[in-house]
């Protein structure tokens, strides 16, 4: 069956400024297995932009192969209100500015509510309450209206999103290498993903309440296999934030890297025919978030790093000095070091920053005290 392109508009925006979300559907609506794809949920990530553009030509290709035998979606632009933000010449897409929402935070948690409805339908059959609960999140979803634009753009992602086997939400950092975010209970479901991209760091993150939009994904099935433990129920649904790179890194060469590594994914997972090629060693073991240093500067000033991305630092290593403009001499530089043993993952790419915000990410194996509670950043 050839692709199809769908443009769903949204809802509840002002007169006259109708948006719409375009999404492309290789294979049948109900077929199995269900990845689903999308860039640029932050709107300022472009990396994924470009990656989304490559794979609707990789996919397009394997179309006319014949080689399509799952569902795959592409929405090559997730966020189409995020994308028109232009304030004064500079873009700002992670928070929506009518709202103050930050784009990837806030997505429904339908765990409970699905659990009440589905009090006494579960069955002993695995598959068929698979197939019963993906029936109750579209229900459910479907019954979702009104609230504000940005909230019928969630409604519409997470209705073709939420019945999926595999969700990537492809994010970037600001300046940083590829890494991954993933839950506990199915990060390992995705290590030959990470494999294939090459991640340099893959967090486990436990859920912070359906917060983030891969979190939603997952965590109905979570909580419907705790609410009914004496019933089937997988997780049917393995959901993960690629983090692309830093801003600046888009370039074809990269981007088809980054193809043939999502096809080579996609085929040994079924949704495209024929041999997959063996997953490449991983470049890291799975770590907990709570064991990456969120290095933050404690003052206003200019960063003038002493580590580069990527290299392997100690604990105490400094990371990076912060000159404050109002100091004189020695007195305005102060170091601010590492607090693990770990590989430098992220950096900031501006380097005029304010107090406590992050300079870099240190991706450590042991959890560290100082970071409890809520771990994602703003
Ligand atoms: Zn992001």
């Amino acid at each position: 069956m050839p692709r199809e392109i769908l443009d769903i508009p949204l809802a509840n925006g002002a007169p006259g400024s109708r948006r719409s979300v375009r999404m492309i559907r290789y294979g049948a609506a109900d077929t199995r297995p269900k990845a689903y794809i999308h860039a640029a949920l932050h709107a300022d990530e472009a990396p994924g932009l470009l990656v989304a553009h490559h794979l609707v030509e990789a996919l397009d290709a394997a179309d006319m192969r014949g080689e399509v035998r799952g569902q795959i979606v592409v929405v090559p632009y997730a966020n189409p209100l995020g994308l028109a933000q232009f304030v004064n010449g500079d873009h700002l897409g992670r928070f929506d500015l009518a709202s103050g929402r930050n784009f990837n935070r806030h997505w429904p948690a339908l765990g409970k509510e699905l659990t009440s409805r589905l009090a006494g339908r579960l069955g002993n059959d695995r598959e068929e309450n698979v197939v019963l609960i993906r029936r109750a999140i579209r229900d459910l979803l479907e019954e979702r209206r009104g609230g504000l634009e940005v909230d019928s753009l969630y409604t519409t992602l997470a209705r073709e999103a939420f019945d999926s086997d595999l969700v990537l939400d492809l994010h970037c950092d600001d300046e940083g290498l590829m890494h991954m975010f993933a839950q506990p209970e199915i990060a390992a479901d995705l290590t030959d993903v990470a494999a294939e991209l090459g991640c340099r760091a893959v967090f486990s993150q436990p859920a912070s309440g359906g917060s983030t939009f891969a979190e939603a994904c997952v965590e109905p099935w979570l909580k419907i296999a705790a609410s009914f433990p004496d019933k089937p129920v997988p997780t049917a649904c393995i959901a993960a934030t690629v983090e692309l790179r830093g801003f600046i890194d888009i370039d074809d060469e990269l981007a088809v890297g980054d193809i043939a590594a999502l096809m080579n994914s996609l085929r040994r997972r079924g949704y495209l025919a024929g041999p997959a090629r063996p997953s490449p060693a991983p470049l890291c073991d799975v770590t907990g978030f709570d064991a990456c240093d969120i290095v933050r500067t404690p003052v206003f000033g200019i960063i003038v790093y002493r580590t580069e991305l990527g290299e392997t630092v100690t604990d105490g290593q400094p990371i990076a000095d912060i000159v404050n403009p109002h100091g004189i001499g020695e007195e305005a530089r102060i170091t601010v070091r590492a607090r693990t043993d770990g590989v430098v993952v992220t950096r900031r790419l501006k380097k005029l920053v304010a107090a406590n915000q992050v300079i870099a990410k240190v991706a450590g194996a042991r959890a560290l005290a100082h970071r409890k509670g809520y771990l994602l950043e703003d």
